[in-house]
């Protein structure tokens, strides 16, 4: 726990967020702006800054993120039309929230290549 993230404050209930789903290792919850009909962000419980600061350890976690996107996908739907996840790694790579999070972006045609 960092005390001065907002996605660990978000996790341990400090701060609130719309819940989508929680395992032992993840939550779940709406993107505060999302930018398409279907936006939820998938996190660690655990604090872990980016894609880069991920380890053996947490190989299990990543895989079960991805299974995680699809449970979501199915309840919305978007499994029909596809959907995006999207891990953003860096300055560059457009990371705002330094709290690993995965994307689940659906409900609409998305774009390619990124802007
Ligand atoms: P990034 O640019 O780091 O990949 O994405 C950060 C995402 O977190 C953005 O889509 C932003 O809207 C979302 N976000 C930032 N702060 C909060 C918050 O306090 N609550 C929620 N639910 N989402 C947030
Ligand atoms: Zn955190």
């Amino acid at each position: 726990m960092d005390g001065e993230c907002i996605f660990c404050k978000i996790v341990s209930g400090q701060a609130s967020s719309k819940k989508i789903a929680e395992t032992d290792t993840l939550f779940a919850f709406e993107d505060i702006n999302p930018q398409a009909p279907t936006h939820v962000l998938i996190v660690p419980k655990k604090h872990i800054e980016s894609n880069l600061q991920l380890t053996g350890e947490d190989r299990e976690m990543v895989g079960e993120a991805y299974l995680l996107a699809n449970e979501i996908a199915r309840e919305r739907g978007v499994d029909k039309t596809g959907f995006r996840i999207v891990n953003n790694t860096g300055r560059n790579g457009g990371q705002m929230v330094a709290h690993l999070h995965f994307h689940l972006l659906g409900g609409r045609p998305m774009n390619w290549p990124p802007g």
